[in-house]
């Protein structure tokens, strides 16, 4: 963090890197933190082209970056770039937040998973413990989030893919953690759950997932999360109403928290989410 009383040093520098970049709401969202807490910095968001990554860590830290954010495609390309790893990153086998130390060290992280877990707790008021837990998807993003949920003691978490090798593959990688499992779309017939996360880019194409009928509890707490956001409702959240959930979000809460830990992780301060939330959710609405 920069001395609060060198009033003329410049602020420090952050950026999120990715591709496609430009309809980032990471720079707005750290600029609202930065106002709220009286933080003095700069955050800008930066196209890298592919097989790049590398190239542009190292020039951001030269030129005195303070820390990087990355989003897809890069996530894995900066686990490797990294010279340090916390555990969860570790585990996600991505980062998504980077530090650069004074020693001219990188330390990477991952606020993916935290920010999901947050935003199902805290702002949507969910019980993760005890609860029937269905994640689709086999990627990055399903990656980074199953050790967070396995942590919350979850009755059980199955993830379920369209390509089901996938998901028994990175399903077998977390038995140690807790009980999951992997299959494809068509076994979970029959299975019944009390959260379903749709961790899959299917929304991002506007297409609806081939799940079997049936699979949400009649329960009133039944609730279903698509980790895409958009001013209107997903595919995914039409599809959940349709099958009867009460409550759907998409994941505009994941994005803000994730951003507020590595906000945390650089500054050392704890910004409030929910009018970020607010915010932001005006901000897309307004397009
Ligand atoms: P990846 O490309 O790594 O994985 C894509 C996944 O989606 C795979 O499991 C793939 O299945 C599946 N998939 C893609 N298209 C379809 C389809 N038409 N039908 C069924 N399955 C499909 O992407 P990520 O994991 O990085 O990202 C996934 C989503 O999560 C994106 O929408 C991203 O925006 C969102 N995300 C949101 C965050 C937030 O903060 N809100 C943070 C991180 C991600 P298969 O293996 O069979 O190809």
């Amino acid at each position: 963090m920069s001395d609060p009383f060198a009033f003329d040093a410049p602020p420090d520098r952050y950026i999120v890197v990715g591709n496609p970049i430009r309809h980032s709401q990471s720079p707005f969202i750290h600029r609202c933190f930065a106002e709220q807490t009286g933080q003095r910095l700069c955050y800008e968001a930066m196209a890298v082209d592919e097989g790049g990554f590398a190239q542009a860590m190292g020039n951001f830290q030269a030129s005195g970056g303070k820390g990087m954010n990355v989003t897809v495609p890069f996530k894995r390309d900066a686990w490797q770039s990294v010279d340090q790893r916390s555990p969860r990153a570790e585990k996600a086998g991505a980062v998504n937040t980077i530090t650069f130390a004074n020693n001219g060290d990188s330390f990477g992280d991952n606020t993916d998973g935290v920010g999901l877990v947050r935003d199902l707790e805290k702002n949507r008021k969910l019980s993760l413990c005890g609860s029937r837990l269905l994640l689709l998807g086999a990627g990055g993003a399903a990656r980074g989030v199953i050790e967070p949920l396995l942590a919350c003691a979850p009755a059980g978490l199955v993830v379920a893919n369209r390509t089901a090798e996938r998901a028994m593959a990175l399903a077998s990688e977390f038995t140690t953690e807790g009980n999951i499992e992997g299959c494809g779309f068509q076994a979970l017939t029959g299975r019944r759950f009390d959260i379903i996360i749709n961790a899959t880019s299917a929304s991002l194409a506007g297409a609806t997932l081939p799940l079997p009928e049936g699979l949400l509890t009649g329960s009133d707490t039944a609730f279903c999360y698509d980790m895409m956001y958009a001013a209107e409702a997903t595919p995914f959240q039409r599809w959940a109403r349709q099958q009867g959930a009460r409550h759907t979000a998409d994941g505009l809460g994941m994005l803000v928290e994730q951003a507020a830990e590595a906000f945390y992780i650089w500054r050392d301060v704890y910004p409030e989410t929910a009018p970020v939330i607010t915010a932001l959710r005006q901000r897309l609405q307004a397009r």
